[in-house]
């Protein structure tokens, strides 16, 4: 078994610096070296490939899921398993990403990193690369998943639940596909079967896409512009099981407008836990009649992957308000 470990920044292998910790060039090679149970008997054979520029994970983009997923589909024969060492900000958005642009994925890839660089003696780096690596030669699962803290989550389900916790990431609407204890236990039923399908990359564009989180007393009007002109996706976190406040009537015709415009707007909810069901309450209905698609327990991460992969497909907006709806990758509950 053979596993490529690709490194693009963040906290695992920062050093302190004047300014705060910060990636170091060609420091990493060395710190992952010098893990003595990385050589053990028990690890797969594994090789490092180091990105550069290397990056806290704030400043990822498009641009940097395309070269990680690139590199994994050039090298996707030659391996059986690839780990994608990550900063924590932003992983669960990269995870959603690489989930649909690496379509019919047979092999592991598992994305993870630490809050605590390897630097320091208190690292929660080691048991998060070694058990990665582990599972990504495990030949178990057959999709993109994020290895945090113990638990192995599928990585389109995955969100960073907490700033300084070594358990940082959570999956609120789906089941941990693994649980890493004495053994590491999978749960089967949570699994995506192998795909039957030939492997396929699909690169993004950088489509403009927003994210509106709702608050009591937002003036719609205000984001008109941006809504209906500018974004051709919208991801719209809104209360409970989809509720906007009742002045939302006012948000009525800029959806309409926004939809005429090709913006396809999906709707969230601020609740980690739980799905939106528009129409329920008379909040949501406004949003419904107007052409705005229920994201059901998608997380806003995964719903902003999906609409970049959608558009950058190029599908017209009738198809991608379809598949906004449709379950592709495991990443919703209808
Ligand atoms: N700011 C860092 C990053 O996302 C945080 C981390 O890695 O935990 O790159």
């Amino acid at each position: 078994m053979k596993v490529l470990i690709i490194y693009t920044g963040g906290t695992i292998g920062m050093v302190r610096t004047e300014n705060g910790y910060a990636p170091k060039e060609g420091y990493f090679r060395a710190a992952l070296e010098a893990i003595p149970a990385m050589h053990a008997e028990e690890m797969p054979e594994w090789e490092l490939l180091e990105m550069s520029p290397l990056l806290d994970s704030s400043n990822m983009t498009v641009v940097e899921w395309n070269k990680i997923a690139k590199l994994v589909a050039e090298n996707y024969e030659r391996y059986d398993g690839f780990v994608v060492l990550h900063g924590t900000d932003t992983m669960a958005y990269t995870a959603s990403a690489l989930s649909f642009m690496l379509k019919n994925l047979g092999k592991p890839v598992v994305l993870t990193g630490s809050q605590i660089p390897l630097c320091e003696v208190r690292s929660d780096g080691r048991d998060n690369i070694i058990t990665s690596v582990l599972i990504a030669a495990g030949g178990r699962v057959h999709e993109v998943c994020l290895y945090f803290g113990g638990s192995l989550l599928r990585g389109n389900r995955a969100t960073k639940y907490s700033a300084d916790g070594l358990v940082a990431f959570v999956s609120p609407n789906y089941p941990a596909l693994a649980e890493a204890g004495i053994e590491i236990r999978y749960r089967r039923s949570a699994l995506l079967p192998k795909p039957e399908g030939k492997f396929e990359l699909r690169l993004l564009e950088s489509v403009p896409i927003g994210v509106i989180k709702v608050f009591p007393g937002i003036q719609f009007s205000l984001f008109e512009s941006i809504m209906t002109e500018k974004l051709r996706g919208i991801v719209i976190e809104t209360f409970g099981a989809g509720n906007i406040p009742g002045d939302g009537n006012a948000l009525l015709p800029i959806i309409r407008r926004a939809f005429a415009n090709g913006t396809v707007l999906t709707v969230c909810s601020q609740c980690p836990q739980g799905a939106v069901s528009l129409g329920t309450y008379e909040t949501s209905n406004a949003l419904k009649q107007a052409g705005a698609i229920s994201g059901f327990d998608i997380t806003t991460e995964a719903a902003v992957a999906k609409l970049y992969y959608l558009f950058s497909c190029g599908y017209d907006k009738g198809r991608i308000k379809e598949l906004m709806e449709q379950d592709l990758r495991g990443e919703l509950t209808i």
